[in-house]
């Protein structure tokens, strides 16, 4: 049995008469370094993230990272913040390398640089500035949470284990890598290369351990460009009445929160009838426009990370729900609205998709999300981002997706074009040996008692480095603001994850 289980009974019986700290398994030296870290670093390493947040680190699609201006400068930054900490730094091009102590042995902490595209109209303040006013106790900007907050604890971590003088007999390294987000491809590379830490923690998922990570996947097809009306199929709402426009999303792995349609020749009826739909839509809005007989509906869903889609509200399978009041003709944008109704609908796990919906007991669910739909030279593609557990092949996979649409082509008279599907692996991590430390360090810190590790659905650079698993910074059963329109993290949060991270490497390094 693990340890953390018999502080676990003792904790629940005795916990509103003694202090926690009696019980659980955490050092006095971690804990004493932790409070330091706490008492002197809170204001430092806001300011920290302040300045890590105003770089636009996102992808630029064909720039490579050490050539992308804003990563350069960025990675400036950092250099000099290491170096004002006194800890070194080493710039390998897509990874850097921020360490403390000497030792041969070493433990890594895993983190990215990169941040995922915004949309700056939908922020209080600009994505890049860190805002601290509009919503009080929150720190709000791209990259908080995901992944630059994590990097600016893990900076004074470093610097309060630096200040008290730990002896250390494990060297401490702080990875950034700079394409977390587009391109695993450069880390592999540097992996290949370079030895890294014997145990390790990613810093980009939740709490308490993440042990597993569901595989991510992309299924996307096209739905041809056609012209003529004429050929469309007659179970229309009158001759001429069809969609001429569907759009939506922003990236591949978030819940969209936009959507648009536009209905050719509409009526007055049938908007009455898509109203009656939408009053059973809750938290999405949707607003409505006619010119002439055209109908224009935008609908307002709500954004999440694609891995947790039960935070979300999808734009574009609602929108396609509302107009579930028709089997619309099969031009380009009717045939993807009777696409998405037909097999994916408002649903989270692809049980409308043939027969690919499946659930592993400790995994979960595959999760099943249209998340883009975009104009190419040959019509509408539509992107699909699956989280797949263990439990099926890829092989299996791919042909109860292939086959799923080869009937679905066949009973529509339509022919997809660009069918893709890319599909990875999910990542089970059996040997980790640091997991009952980072256990007890949280359920001393947090005073949640019931700690097990956890399977979540997004996937990290875990799975690139040898005993690794996740440990934050997001609380469980909290919302993950990373990748979202509202990405934040809570001044509390920000300063315990100082705490557990500090204490953690005090214990994993001494
Ligand atoms: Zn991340």
């Amino acid at each position: 049995m693990k340890k953390y289980k018999y502080y676990t009974s003792l904790l629940l019986s005795c916990a509103l008469f003694l202090p926690m700290k009696t019980f659980a398994n955490v050092s006095e030296i971690a804990d004493k370094t932790a409070q330091y870290a706490q008492a002197t670093y809170q204001d430092e390493m806001i300011e920290s993230l302040r300045q890590l947040i105003t770089f636009n680190t996102v992808a630029v699609e064909g720039l490579a990272s050490p050539k992308n201006p804003a990563h350069q400068k960025f990675k400036a930054e950092l250099a000099n913040q290491a170096k004002h900490l006194g800890l070194d730094y080493t710039d390998y091009g897509y990874v850097v390398v921020i360490g403390l102590g000497d030792s041969e042995q070493r433990v890594g902490m895993i983190t990215h640089g990169d941040i995922q595209p915004f949309n700056p109209s939908k922020w209080a303040q600009s994505p890049l500035v860190l805002d601290q006013t509009s919503e009080p106790g929150k720190l709000i900007g791209r990259g908080t949470e995901d992944d630059k907050g994590p990097i600016t604890n893990a900076l004074y971590a470093m610097k309060s284990i630096k200040d008290l003088k730990i002896k250390l007999n494990k060297r401490i390294e702080l990875y950034v890598y700079m394409a977390e987000e587009s391109d695993w491809q450069p880390l592999r590379d540097h992996i290949k290369q370079h030895s890294l830490p014997q145990v390790n923690i990613t810093l980009d998922a939740e709490y308490p351990v993440v042990t597993a990570e569901k595989g991510y996947g992309t299924i996307s097809m096209t739905f041809p460009k056609t012209s003529d009306t004429s050929k469309f199929s007659s179970n229309a709402l009158s001759e001429n009445t069809y969609i001429s426009e569907f759009t939506g999303g922003f990236f591949g792995s978030q819940i969209p929160e936009d959507a648009h349609a536009t209905i050719e020749n509409a009526t007055a009826e049938l908007l009455t009838r898509i109203k009656k739909i939408a009053k059973s839509h809750a938290g999405i809005r949707y607003s409505y426009q006619w010119q002439g007989t055209q109908l224009s509906i935008t609908a307002l869903g709500r954004s999440a990370h694609s891995s947790k889609p039960e935070y979300g509200i999808n734009a574009i399978s609602y929108l396609a729900d509302l107009l579930s009041v028709n089997h619309w003709p099969n031009n380009t944008s009717g045939a993807l609205v009777n696409f998405i109704n037909e097999h994916l609908g408002t649903g989270l796990y692809g049980k409308k998709f043939g027969d690919i919906a499946y659930s592993d007991e400790f995994m979960g669910p595959m999760s099943v999300q249209a998340t883009v739909l975009k104009a190419t030279e040959n019509g509408m593609q539509l992107n699909i981002n699956i989280r797949r557990p263990r439990g099926k092949t890829t092989e299996q996979l791919t042909h109860e997706i292939s086959s799923t649409l080869i009937k679905w082509q066949q009973k529509n008279q339509v022919t997809l074009v660009d069918l893709n599907n890319d599909i990875n692996e999910p990542f089970v991590q059996t040997n980790a040996p640091q997991i009952d430390t980072l256990l007890e360090v949280f359920s001393f810190y947090t005073g949640i008692t019931e700690a097990k590790p956890i399977s979540i659905g997004g996937g990290t650079n875990s799975r690139l480095f040898p005993n690794a698993v996740s440990f934050g910074p997001s609380m469980p059963g909290t919302a993950y603001t990373g990748h979202s329109e509202h990405e934040f993290i809570t001044k509390e949060q920000f300063i315990l994850n100082l705490k557990m991270y500090t204490a953690v490497l005090t214990e994993l390094a001494k």
